[in-house]
């Protein structure tokens, strides 16, 4: 593998540390070259983010780095091991399609991975062929953008570059590589994997550098490690409830797809719920609907029950003591989840302060929603216009006795009329990444090779909550359609 060395141009600045962790964590091994590396989208701002000269990294050499072909200096590529519970059964996963280059280090002095998605086989790989498709990779990169612009915590998306190469999925798909960056690819999964086959040691070492590196507070609590486990919770209830304010599905929230960052990661089967119901399920391969939107508070608490049974040798000497300790930390996700999710809710219906009758107020929206099949995301977008037509919820006499209700819970606040507009406005986005519109502009990228409309796709989707009237089109729901909508994994 040809190293380039061009960072006094490109900016690369990469370190290293996972690989000072023992040897079982990860593999070294570079990226597997393709034929004839092709950028489709780069990240401008993102790239300016890390350091990165956005013309540079245009550059042959670095489209070589984009694509696999080439390292940049100072990277040590890896494949990372882990294990995960998926759809409740426990198994070895790992990097199987995917490279770690090392973690840039920003002018603003933070550390990020830079990861190859569809960069080749590694030993993690199973039966896979260890690429990944233009489809998907486009679609992660657009929903992953999405999420951040929408305040959601969330790995990003710098590149998406063609390989040249086709793969072969259900029919022949173009071949492409995602370069992801998350604040760490550390997943509950990577504790599974310490748990299951590393000794002691190698657990704490996993979980002092997990500490070190995005919980610093914690190294100077009295119990470390019971620290690091309530700040993991903390973090996934703030999440989690991120996600159900904007309606966002998942679709597998296995344990090796939450990372201990509080990042959402993995974009396989996610979308976002249109019609409001707690039982929508988009992903194909969830039949049980294990995964629905109405469970994904309750799925997170069952993954950090697992995440809490790796810590137990870390927690206490006394095992049952230890058992106690990380209940305890469990069972707060809910209060945790609950009192984020209900500011948030006051947020979105223009609520300050705090009455006891908020919840009921919210929840018989919600089930008037339900009822009505109301559009999620636009129920909340025409309370915030004040624009309630076109809608048998908004025609409903229910509806009518619950608008009083909560223009009553209005009035008795202090604050203006314009002052619970302007936080509606920030707390309700006017658009979300609607399926049919992302559809619509993968299929023209992916076999047109027109990127015109992914291109104003991401630009109406870099600021959710801006009401501008370009995003009008945006919010207009699909015709109706015979089949629902599903989402793949094969990616
Ligand atoms: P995911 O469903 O994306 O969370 O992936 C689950 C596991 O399958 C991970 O270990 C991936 O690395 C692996 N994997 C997914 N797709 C491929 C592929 N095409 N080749 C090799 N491994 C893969
Ligand atoms: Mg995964």
């Amino acid at each position: 593998m040809i190293e380039i060395k061009t960072n006094a141009l490109a900016g690369w600045n990469l370190d290293n540390s996972y690989t000072a962790l023992p040897e079982i964590f990860f593999r070294r091994m570079n990226p597997t070259p393709v034929r004839s590396p092709e950028l489709v989208i780069l990240n401008e701002p993102l790239a300016q983010e890390l350091g990165l000269e956005t013309s540079e990294m245009k550059s042959d050499a670095n489209i070589a780095v984009l694509a696999g072909n080439r390292i940049p200096e100072g990277s040590d590529p890896i494949a990372q091991a882990y294990a995960g519970h998926q759809f409740g059964y426990f198994t070895m996963l790992g990097d199987g399609r995917a490279l770690l280059l090392g973690e840039q280090i920003t002018p603003a002095g933070k550390r990020f991975d830079i990861q190859l998605k569809g960069s080749g086989r590694t030993p993690f790989s199973r039966r896979g062929d260890g690429r990944a498709t233009l489809g998907p990779m486009l679609r992660e990169y657009i929903i992953s953008e999405a999420m951040n612009a929408l305040g959601i915590p969330s790995t990003r998306s710098l590149a998406v570059a063609k390989t040249g190469e086709t793969v072969i999925r259900e029919e022949e798909q173009p071949g492409a590589v995602l370069t992801r960056v998350a604040a760490s690819h550390i997943r509950i999964g990577t504790f599974e994997f310490a748990s299951q086959w590393g000794s002691e040691k190698e657990l704490r070492s996993l979980a002092d550098y997990t500490l070190q590196r995005h919980f610093p507070h914690a190294e100077n609590e009295e119990n470390r490690y019971l620290a690091f486990l309530q700040q993991v919770v903390q973090r996934q209830a703030a999440l989690i409830a991120k996600w159900q304010l904007v309606g966002f599905i998942h679709g597998v929230m296995n344990t090796d797809n939450m990372a201990l960052s509080g990042e959402t990661i993995d974009y396989g089967p996610c979308a976002f719920m249109d019609t409001y119901d707690p039982d929508t399920v988009f992903s194909s391969i969830d039949t049980g609907g294990r995964y629905a939107y109405g469970r994904q508070p309750d799925i997170a608490v069952w993954n950090l029950a697992r995440f809490a049974e790796t810590l137990l040798p870390l927690l206490h000497e006394d095992q049952e003591w230890a058992v106690q300790l990380a209940q305890n930390a469990i069972q707060h996700f809910k209060k945790l989840f609950h009192d984020y999710w209900l500011s948030g809710m006051r947020a979105k219906l223009g609520i300050f302060g705090e009455e006891p009758e908020d919840v009921s107020l919210i929840e018989e929206l919600l089930k008037l929603m339900h009822n009505y099949s109301a559009d999620y995301t636009n129920t909340f977008r025409n309370l915030t216009l004040d624009t309630m037509t076109d809608s048998i919820l908004f025609d409903s006499p229910e509806f009518a006795r619950w608008y009083e209700a909560w223009q009553g819970r209005l009035n008795r606040q202090q604050k203006t009329e314009s002052a619970s507009r302007d936080l509606m406005r920030k707390s309700n986005p006017s658009i979300i990444p609607r399926n049919h519109r992302v559809e619509e502009a993968l299929q023209a990228a992916v076999n047109q090779e027109d990127y015109s409309l992914m291109d104003k796709l991401l630009g109406v989707l870099s600021n959710p909550f801006a009401y501008s009237r370009e995003q009008n089109a945006y919010a207009a729901l699909p015709e109706p359609s015979a089949c629902p909508y599903r989402t793949f994994c094969g990616t």
